[in-house]
């Protein structure tokens, strides 16, 4: 007979959110136009987590997506969410390490290179 320990079902119901969580982030925009935006049937899928605490990578939201923009498939077919921020940030940042690696670090560098030789005579 099974056995229900209060503990080992909290644990268990922690890892299937925890996976839920990612699973919905991983799939959530639509493939074509890249919107949240979308009408979804809301069947539930079962999360299967074996005794050890390991789910069922293999889980698969089959709940059929409609998109504003025609686009027709599952919630399994959805990618993961595009962070605009994170995008614009990149972007914005990438030449300010480029002209810090150019002007700041590589002239430091030589700076360096050549004053080294020179303190250490001066220190003999
Ligand atoms: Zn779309």
């Amino acid at each position: 007979m099974f056995k229900i320990d209060p503990i080992e079902l909290e644990k268990h119901r922690k890892v299937a959110d925890d996976f839920t969580m990612k699973y919905h982030l991983n799939h959530k925009h639509c493939p074509v136009c890249g919107s949240p935006n979308h009408f979804s049937t809301y069947v539930g899928y079962i999360l299967k987590i074996d005794e050890n605490c390991k789910v069922d990578e293999s889980f698969k939201d089959e709940n059929t997506v409609v998109c504003k923009c025609g686009w027709k498939g599952i919630t399994h077919d959805l990618i993961p969410e595009y962070n605009t921020e994170k995008v614009m940030l990149f972007i914005l940042l990438s030449p300010a390490i480029v002209i810090h690696f150019l002007f700041i670090w590589i002239p430091t560098q030589i700076i360096m290179w050549i004053i080294t030789p020179i303190i250490k005579k001066s220190i003999k």
